[in-house]
């Protein structure tokens, strides 16, 4: 994938904000929700504590307070004088609504539809037994030492009077809830602004880091595709900015030694290839030297003989070569040897092979080629050599050539069908020069 990098990158960054966010809303839920109770039960308990200790001392002790007066009825009658008696368990109000000698600063807290006590309290005497009881312990009962732990002591002078403990949930007032209700409201509230932030930076900073390595990323691609020489952008100082510049170094060096390596590879190419020519061809005259040409016939020789083809090999020596050399110099016997050359490679087909077989010795191979028709061929460039402006060379100078020609492909090898041609030569020699023999020519060579 082309941004895989820059989606991951988004996302670890997206997931990493975002839990930040969800795990300090939900701490400071649970700590406000937490910190709320906590302070609603320690004002409810001290409410209880005064209200049990006024009871007490009203009466002497818990149990003499009971003959007279039921504790509810009492707490009622010490904030609310007038109320009637009630059986109900004690629920002990928010200390803010009493004023500090009992005096009620807020009507009356029953009438107030929305009150509910914060805290329903269990009041044991100092040995566990339950003095005022209220949902799963009766009055009497002796509570048990595990369910003791929790116990708040209720002290008058330094002594322990009786134990509470809380029973329930809290039930906070209308304010507290209020005030909780809008602490809620703004963490909810700093919960999406702060995700939105998260998600709007994540991909804002995964583009920014991905870009350069997406950057580098293609021009490896490129580089691998044989685009060697690539340049990124270089941004900032970051491990990114050192990796950028790093890789522009190296794909600069790298381009510049595969050039220089390109360029040695041609040079070394073309040596090679002059080293070739030159090891197949004769210098003097540019056509194919004898060892090149004896392992081009031998190949040759095997496979028409082979398929059942037919070839035809032709030697030809210039005649009186010596004499030309003597005569006019041997420069000019140079000038001989290179246009004769010329002529025959010149006047053969790309297929036949031409060659300088030694000083002044000539051969060529017509593959392909019956006698009749290389005998043709043989003749029009005995006349052409006879027939070229020698004059423009030197003014009495004139070049004849004799010919031996042989295809007889019944013989074993290519060295036999050469002596064939040469003993042709020969023949040709002896009848006077400038003439082609051959088998097919028999009794007389061509004399034209
Ligand atoms: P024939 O008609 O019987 O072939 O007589 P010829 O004089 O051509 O034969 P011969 O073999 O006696 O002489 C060949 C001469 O070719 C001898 C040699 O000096 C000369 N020759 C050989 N190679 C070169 C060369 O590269 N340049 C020049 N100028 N002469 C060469
Ligand atoms: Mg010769
Ligand atoms: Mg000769």
């Amino acid at each position: 994938m082309m941004h895989s990098l820059r989606i991951k990158l988004s996302l670890a960054l997206i997931i990493t904000s975002m839990s930040a966010v969800i795990v300090v809303g939900v701490v400071a839920q649970w700590r406000v929700s937490t910190r709320f109770d906590q302070m609603a039960m320690e004002r409810s308990f001290e409410n209880f504590q005064a209200d049990v200790t006024a009871y007490i001392a009203s009466y002497g002790s818990w149990n003499e307070a009971q003959q007279v007066e039921r504790f509810g009825q009492f707490v009622r009658r010490r904030h609310m004088p007038t109320d009637t008696l009630s059986d109900e368990p004690f629920f002990a109000g928010p200390k803010s609504r009493i004023g500090p000698a009992g005096r009620r600063l807020t009507p009356p807290i029953p009438d107030e539809p929305e009150w509910a006590p914060p805290f329903l309290f269990i009041l044991l005497d100092p040995q566990g037994k339950v003095l005022l009881g209220g949902g799963k312990y009766e009055n009497g009962e002796f509570v048990p030492v595990s369910a003791r732990l929790g116990a708040s002591p209720v002290m008058l002078e330094n002594q322990v009077l009786a134990l509470a403990i809380p029973q329930g949930k809290p039930n906070l007032s209308a304010i507290d809830r209020n005030y909780l209700a809008t602490i809620r409201e703004a963490l909810i509230y700093g919960f999406f602004i702060a995700g939105m932030l998260a998600i709007f930076l994540g991909f804002l900073l995964s583009k920014r880091l991905s870009s350069s390595l997406h950057e580098l990323t293609m021009a490896i691609r490129a580089m691998n595709q044989g685009e060697l020489r690539q340049k990124v952008t270089v941004h900032g100082k970051d491990e990114t900015g050192i990796l950028a510049e790093a890789f522009n170094r190296m794909s600069a060096d790298l381009a510049h030694a595969y050039e220089e390596l390109e360029e040695s590879h041609r040079t070394i190419s073309e040596q090679a290839l002059l080293l070739k020519e030159l090891s197949i061809r004769d210098e003097l005259t540019q056509l194919y030297n004898r060892r090149y040409f004896n392992e081009q016939a031998i190949k040759l020789f095997a496979q028409m003989k082979r398929y059942n083809h037919s070839l035809s090999f032709m030697i030809g020596d210039i005649d009186h070569f010596k004499r030309i050399n003597d005569r006019f110099s041997h420069a000019t016997g140079d000038e001989v040897l290179k246009a004769v050359s010329g002529i025959l490679k010149n006047s053969t087909r790309a297929s036949d092979i031409v060659a300088r077989y030694g000083g002044e010795e000539f051969v060529v191979i017509f593959p392909e080629t019956p006698l009749m028709q290389a005998a043709a061929q043989c003749e029009r460039l005995r006349k052409l050599i006879e027939g070229f402006p020698w004059s423009t060379i030197h003014p009495d100078l004139q070049v004849t050539m004799s010919m031996g020609l042989s295809d007889d492909l019944s013989l074993e090898r290519f060295e036999h069908i050469l002596a064939a041609a040469d003993n042709n030569l020969y023949r040709a020699k002896a009848d006077g020069r400038n003439r082609l023999c051959s088998a097919a020519l028999e009794p007389e060579c061509a004399t034209l």
